[in-house]
């Protein structure tokens, strides 16, 4: 199932929703109730020729993107054996920000 991304234009939230091609696009914004959600172009839009299937999944550039992501960190991680400051100054990037990442991609410990 491809990932949407909607902005809501009241209050300028931005979430991603799983949502079938044949969904009728959100409306209502989660966070404020206004119905002022737009939907938001995104790699999924892109990969119309082979919906929900292995291409499409490895034609989406967000999960490219993570693949990518996840390979160059645990090798700055293994590089600076762990030391989270040298991870993050490798990867030219703040320390809070690596935190982030590492959360998200499930990396930690
Ligand atoms: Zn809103």
């Amino acid at each position: 199932m491809p990932i949407y991304e909607y902005e809501c234009e009241q209050c300028g939230v931005r979430f991603e929703k799983m949502q079938r091609m044949a969904d009728a696009p959100l409306t209502d914004c989660p966070e404020c109730g206004k119905s002022a959600l737009k939907k938001l172009v995104s790699a999924a839009d892109l990969d119309l020729a082979a919906p929900g299937g292995a291409a499409a999944d490895a034609l989406n550039l967000k999960s490219a993107r993570e693949a990518a992501d996840r390979k160059v960190i645990r090798h700055a991680l293994a590089r600076s054996e762990g030391n989270i400051s040298n991870t993050a100054k490798l990867l030219g990037i703040s320390r809070p920000t690596l935190y982030d990442l590492l959360k998200q991609y499930d990396l930690q410990g």
